[in-house]
């Protein structure tokens, strides 16, 4: 059984796979304005995404790792955002800020987020990140110390090697996890296209090579050819 909790998370956890939006775009017609029908819609879409999500970690993980906990951020100074963490002993956490609840126009919106949030959970991308970080640093430190660096160097060096590390893949994650959370937003009954016109509002991601997030045309555009071959 998913549960649903509401908390003001003041502290965030330093490993988290997340929408990192940065600022929504704000339109007329957003949930919003209509705070009883925005939460009404969160809950039917946690409800109609729970058997997907379950089944879908199950068949691809194999393990007992899919007891989700969704959780959202009620404090209204959070910006918009959405992201997956693990709790101490390994389960998914997927914690959404009301504000980004508020941001979306439809539930189809709020069950694509949802359902690529899950995604990274299912793909094991926190893991695999952490695993790149790690050797990443360690890798760089001991080039540092070859190079008879010093300690701060060496410090320096890891500390460039891990954030190398955690953008080495990043991109990939997020179009593998835009890829099958277009599969479980339709299992869901959700319409993924209509969901990913979300994109549209979000903020371009930084055009350096250490963006983390694609360009939103890409992704939508993954989006769009994912639910082609779907037959949607
Ligand atoms: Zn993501």
């Amino acid at each position: 059984m998913w549960r649903v909790l509401l908390i003001c998370l003041c502290v965030l956890g330093a490993c988290t796979t997340g929408y990192n939006t940065g600022g929504v775009t704000q339109v007329p017609g957003q949930l919003g304005e209509d705070p009883e029908r925005a939460e009404q819609l969160f809950f039917q879409v946690v409800r109609d995404m729970q058997p997907v999500a379950q089944s879908e970690c199950r068949k691809k993980r194999r393990d007992n790792f899919c007891e989700f906990v969704i959780l959202v951020d009620v404090d209204p100074r959070s910006p918009p955002n959405a992201y997956q963490t693990l709790s101490d002993d390994g389960q998914p956490m997927l914690t959404m800020t009301a504000s980004m609840i508020a941001s979306f126009q439809t539930a189809d919106e709020m069950a694509f987020v949802m359902a690529h949030e899950v995604a990274h959970h299912i793909l094991r991308h926190l893991e695999q990140q952490q695993d790149t970080v790690a050797a990443s640093a360690e890798l760089y430190a001991r080039l540092a110390a070859q190079q008879g660096g010093s300690p701060r160097d060496i410090r320096r060096a890891q500390q460039l090697g891990a954030q190398v590390g955690a953008q080495a893949y990043s991109q990939d994650y997020e179009f593998e996890a835009d890829r099958l959370g277009t599969v479980m937003t339709a299992r869901a009954g959700y319409d993924p296209v209509l969901g990913s016109k979300y994109f549209l509002r979000l903020p371009e991601p930084d055009d350096t090579y250490l963006a983390t997030h694609p360009p939103n045309e890409e992704r939508r555009q993954m989006v769009a050819k994912t639910a082609a071959e779907l037959g949607l």
